[in-house]
């Protein structure tokens, strides 16, 4: 679909996978005028097809694009996009628990500006990738480390949507940390430094004493949205979650630690290396929380147990 700026988008159309054209002078390519999306698509024991929460990514890329001066499709158009782009590549939505279709929209300043502005033209296009599990680990403990001089975002910066600069950012941490042997970097406030922020990609969560907290959205982290659908969750299975300042020496007294995101799901983490020091959590699988959390959401994606929230729309 494309649009003007201050317009509204064209109906858009289905086109194979494939490169496509953009002027060297592109907003995208230049500014980095561009916010993306992730949802998964899951196939169902019938056949059928569930889409999980589209609604809430239409509503983030909304939000993105008012914070990066871009038009945004509404949230039928974005959800009616998803559905089309899924259907039309219904054979490759993995067959029940082998994995699941990654859908990711991508909106773009695709217009040529040469000083810096908005673009006058913009892009939304969708393609999706059949994937199995985001760390190599698999749902086996992913061993984090704190990062302590590079941040992803600053208050009043973009770290609250997501826009592409915001992973161009933590790229040199997690580079570096992979390169050491960890799976990902946990990233802490830039005004205290010592506030729990989130990973490169997904949120995280701590448990102490069956009290599930994690970081407040203030602006610096992504609102994910399996970070909210575990809280309602955990919240309807009893569970008390707080979301607050989560300082980085509560690490040290936590009883289980995991992350929360579309890729990731909800991953167990085993070990955060932090001042040079290595807290070790569980052994060597989910904890009791996090795996109750786990089962109920998958079960919930996949259409294995009733999906009392209306989180799911089904395609067939
Ligand atoms: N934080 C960041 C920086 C992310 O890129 C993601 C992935 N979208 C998340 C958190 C988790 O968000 P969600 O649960 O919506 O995938």
């Amino acid at each position: 679909m494309k649009c003007a700026r201050g317009g509204s988008f064209s109906k858009g159309e289905l086109q194979r996978f494939g490169n496509i054209e953009l002027s060297p002078s592109a907003g995208v390519l230049n500014y980095g005028q561009g916010l993306f999306e992730g949802l998964k698509a899951f196939r169902k024991e019938d056949g059928n097809i569930l889409l999980f929460r589209p609604q809430e990514n239409a509503l983030r890329l909304n939000i993105g694009a008012e914070r990066m001066c871009m038009p945004s499709p509404t949230v039928a158009q974005f959800v009616e996009a998803v559905k089309a782009t899924v259907l039309a590549n219904k054979r490759w939505v993995p067959p029940p628990g082998k994995g699941s279709l990654y859908i990711r929209p991508l909106l773009m300043g695709s217009g040529a500006v040469l000083g810096l502005a908005p673009a006058p033209e913009y892009t939304f296009l969708i393609y999706v990738s059949p994937v199995g599990n985001y760390f190599k680990e698999g749902v086996t403990p992913i061993n984090l480390v704190v990062e302590h001089e590079l941040h992803r975002a600053t208050p009043g910066g973009t770290g609250g949507v997501k826009t592409i600069g915001n992973y161009a950012a933590v790229l040199k941490a997690q580079s570096a940390a992979k390169a050491k042997g960890y799976s990902d970097v946990l990233y802490l406030d830039c005004v205290h430094k010592k506030y729990l922020e989130e990973v490169s990609s997904c949120n995280i969560f701590v448990v102490k004493d069956n009290v599930i907290s994690t970081p407040a959205i203030k602006g610096t982290i992504l609102p994910g949205i399996t970070r909210k659908s575990i809280i309602d969750v955990a919240r309807s299975q009893g569970f008390q979650v707080e979301e607050r300042l989560v300082a980085v020496d509560e690490l040290l007294e936590a009883d289980e630690v995991f992350c929360t995101g579309t890729a990731v799901v909800v991953s167990p983490v085993g070990s955060i290396t932090y001042k040079g020091r290595r807290v070790s959590y569980g052994e060597g699988g989910f904890g009791a929380v996090s795996q109750q959390l786990y089962t109920v959401l998958t079960r919930l994606q996949m259409g294995l147990i009733e999906d009392k929230m209306n989180w799911t729309a089904e395609l067939n």
